[in-house]
């Protein structure tokens, strides 16, 4: 077992376009494992991607809906369905989120750590996360896609529809402030 440091914003292994593994052999396997361990370690972790603790291959670990860690080789979106906005942290970018628009469905491709080839179908909260980790290993991070960040815990579940900056006629009317 092995805890590595996560990679936060400013480090250049974030900004990095990763490899693809060409054979998955112990050493991959030990990264995975590495990586699997280091986001075990964060109780908010969702995922994490080789990038973020400074290895630039394409292995990604996430967390599934029945709470096992699943490890993935060269991970490739094949099919997407609709889209919507969701909200978004990253281990890498502490203290941050923000609003964007993400696929609903999504169908992953990819190896798993014995090397053979996978289809994973996922939705939602599930279909995000494969979108952001894989963003991950062609050096993209989620708040390159931000509509809106968000300051605050209250904003979360605020409607947008009044967002648009509303001009007032009638100067002496104050609006009332936002609760
Ligand atoms: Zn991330």
């Amino acid at each position: 077992m092995a805890l590595r440091e996560i990679r936060t914003i400013g480090d250049e292994a974030l900004r990095k376009k990763c490899k693809p593994v060409r054979e998955v052999d112990d050493r991959v396997r030990m990264l995975l494992q590495d990586i699997e361990d280091t986001l075990r370690s964060d109780e908010n972790g969702a995922g994490l991607a080789a990038p973020q603790i400074g290895i630039l291959r394409r292995l990604i670990v996430v967390n599934t809906p029945d709470g096992s860690y699943l490890k993935l080789v060269n991970p490739e979106i094949v099919a997407s369905e609709g889209e919507h906005e969701v909200v978004e942290g990253c281990l890498s970018v502490p203290g941050r989120w923000g609003k964007l628009m993400r696929p609903v469905k999504v169908t992953v491709k990819a190896l798993d750590e014995n090397g053979k080839e996978v289809t994973i179908e996922a939705e939602n909260d599930y279909a995000k996360l494969y979108c952001h980790e894989i963003d991950h290993l062609d050096g993209i991070l989620f708040i390159d896609k931000v509509t809106e960040f968000i300051e605050d815990d209250e904003d979360w579940d605020e409607d947008d529809e009044d967002d648009e900056d509303d001009v007032d006629e009638d100067p002496d009317e104050t609006g009332p402030e936002n609760e």
